[in-house]
């Protein structure tokens, strides 16, 4: 007899991340854009992709999206950091200031990969409640910040799955807190492009602030894996230490460079999907259900007369798949919609109404 290893007692105990991947017409769950990349995009990604020296090990430094991507946003290259993935980022950020013996502070219900990462990296978490209407109060962020002085803090603005961004001052005011025990504090701005305020003109040398961005929503990427961090470069060249020596590979540094020149394209496409969040907003509100406004690609509401569940259920019955959070702690009965196309989001919205009739 051979004794199977065991895995970390702290792992084993963990539900793992998520959101089932089915096989359905219309498909509301992730938070992915609806169209793919535009069609030029494509063409010349491919040919990119024909000119690469696959059998060389990538750019190390991926400079060339690191520079481009620094232009965007009027930094330097030594300010960027790049992942497979802002789930990636987060992790390399609290691999370097997270870990055993050291905590991350967040405020639930949050993405749910903010606390699954600090458990696989060892950070403890320190969690708080969002109010009943989950905007966050800043004496709340204030209590946890300034009691427990966690290592890391994170914030999410937007917030995912619900929907706001957090009141304007916040950063600001969380910022000065943490810098004045040693603490860092990080903004994951995943839907930053559908939101009006950004907490990246905060950034500097001497700040304890970071931002993360991601390719996956806004930039329709979500199939390539690419995130992005914006901080002092003091910080970012910690994280390139922790980072696995040619962690982005060829095809993804390609890929990500090549979709910066396809701003205009993704501005008008962030455009149309607000636009459709306000009508599938509206057409909620004469509905049945509780539903809270939203400054991102989704929407976050509660069926009143019957269950989350079974509602999320009978519109899967009809091949229309959004996430169930109805048995998510601070969440119960809620469902969340992404944005999808026109024609998709009109038969959701003539399902869940036959659904709650
Ligand atoms: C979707 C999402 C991410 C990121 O994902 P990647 O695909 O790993 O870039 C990060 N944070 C939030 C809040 C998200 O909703």
């Amino acid at each position: 007899m051979t004794e199977r290893p065991e895995p970390r007692q702290d792992l084993a105990l963990l539900p793992s991340y998520h959101s089932p991947q089915v096989d359905v017409e219309v498909r509301l769950n992730t938070n992915e854009a609806p169209d793919g990349p535009p069609a030029e995009f494509m063409a010349a990604l491919a040919a990119a992709v024909a000119a690469l020296p696959l059998h060389r090990y990538p750019d190390r430094s991926a400079k060339k999206l690191r520079n481009a991507l620094a232009q965007r946003y009027g930094r330097t290259m030594g300010e960027v950091f790049v992942a497979n993935g802002s789930n990636e980022v987060l992790q390399s950020l609290l691999l370097t200031y997270g870990g055993p013996g050291r905590s991350l502070a967040l405020f639930e219900p949050t993405y749910g990969m903010h606390a699954q990462i600090a458990r696989t990296t060892g950070t403890a978490v320190l969690a708080r409640p969002r109010q009943p209407d989950f905007s966050l109060a800043p004496e709340t962020v204030a209590e946890v910040v300034e009691t427990e002085q966690p290592d890391v803090v994170f914030l999410c603005s937007p917030n995912n799955p619900t929907g706001a961004q957090d009141p304007p001052g916040l950063v600001a005011d969380t910022l000065a807190q943490v810098e004045s025990y040693g603490g860092l504090l990080l903004v994951d701005e995943a839907y930053g492009q559908f939101a009006d305020q950004s907490a990246v003109s905060l950034i500097g040398e001497s700040r304890s602030l970071v931002v993360s961005r991601t390719f996956s929503k806004t930039w329709a990427l979500a199939g390539v894996r690419l995130g992005y961090l914006l901080g002092p470069a003091w910080c970012v060249s910690e994280l390139e230490k922790a980072s696995l020596p040619y962690h982005l590979g060829a095809l993804t540094q390609a890929a990500g460079l090549l979709a910066l020149d396809y701003q205009e394209e993704m501005d008008a496409r962030v455009d149309f999907l607000c636009s459709e969040r306000q009508r599938v907003f509206s057409a909620l509100e004469t509905m049945p259900v509780t539903v809270w406004p939203s400054d991102t690609n989704f929407i976050l509401f509660r069926p009143e007369e019957k269950e989350g569940r079974v509602v999320w259920q009978e519109l899967l019955d009809q091949s229309i798949l959004i996430r169930d959070f109805s048995a998510e702690p601070g969440l119960a009965g809620c469902l969340r919609v992404t944005m999808g196309t026109s024609q998709e989001n009109n038969r959701f919205l003539a399902a869940l109404e036959e659904v709650l009739s």
